[in-house]
């Protein structure tokens, strides 16, 4: 769960990017964040990353208090978090299925899980036959899975997703958010930071609109993919 209670963040030089911002995104949820350039959402994200420090106010993620938060604990957090970036992030020079090994490589996971666990989340984003590919053999939407992959292969409680489908074929958006109502739909609260009207138009659900640091509005709307009921 996620929850922020007043929470204000001004950067070094006076720059209020956040002011009073009260939310509450239960376990199992799945919610786009919207708003132009400057509003305050790669704050926001850097805040429940722990990147940032509220300035004021009380910031609570996955059951963790990241004002009381000690340094040494702040992997724990990490690890209860998966994050798919606007550009990917892939290893160019490991294939599909190091990529992803990696990520449980470096926290020393048994060998027996790696080799269950990564052709498991690489058949989940429909990739296994190209386990073996290195980045540059795959299309964007291609790269995009590989890095939802790798960011659920540690079996997050919530993925933040940052504009995920910024460098990707518009038409291939639909799919690539559809996977991530997928993985929603398995139990993982998912975040997506989007500018994509139309994405947000076609889905509809929980859409959190913030504007100059603060949320503009709340809601719950129906997406046009929606069968109506007579
Ligand atoms: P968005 O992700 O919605 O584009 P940001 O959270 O990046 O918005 O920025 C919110 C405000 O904070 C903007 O006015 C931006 O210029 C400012 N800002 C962002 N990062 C920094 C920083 N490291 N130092 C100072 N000001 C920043």
């Amino acid at each position: 769960m996620i929850e922020l209670k007043d929470v204000s963040v001004t950067y070094p030089g006076g720059v209020n990017a956040l002011t009073d911002v009260n939310l509450k995104i239960n376990d199992g949820e799945f919610a786009f964040i919207v708003g132009c350039s400057g509003a305050g959402k790669s704050t926001m994200i850097k805040l429940l990353l722990n990147e940032v420090a509220a300035t004021s106010g009380e910031v609570h993620v996955n059951g963790f208090n990241l004002k009381k938060l000690k340094r040494s604990k702040v992997p724990k957090l990490r690890r209860t978090i998966g994050v798919v970036f606007q550009d990917f992030r892939l290893i160019p020079t490991m294939t599909v299925y190091d990529n992803i090994a990696f990520v449980l490589r470096v926290i020393d996971a048994p060998l027996k899980y790696i080799r269950s666990r990564v052709p498991y989340v690489i058949s989940l984003v429909g990739l296994s036959h190209k386990a073996k590919k290195y980045p540059d053999e795959l299309s964007g939407g291609e790269q995009q899975r590989v890095a939802l992959a790798r960011a659920l292969v540690n079996d997050p409680d919530l993925i933040i997703a940052d504009e995920p489908t910024g460098n990707i074929d518009p038409a291939l958006s639909f799919e690539i958010v559809e996977l991530f109502k997928g993985i929603n739909a398995c139990g993982t609260t998912v975040l997506m930071v989007t500018h994509e009207h139309n994405l947000v138009k076609h889905f509809g659900g929980r859409i959190i609109n913030i504007n100059g640091g603060t949320i503009a509005f709340d809601e719950i709307v129906g997406g046009s993919n929606e069968v109506k009921q007579f």
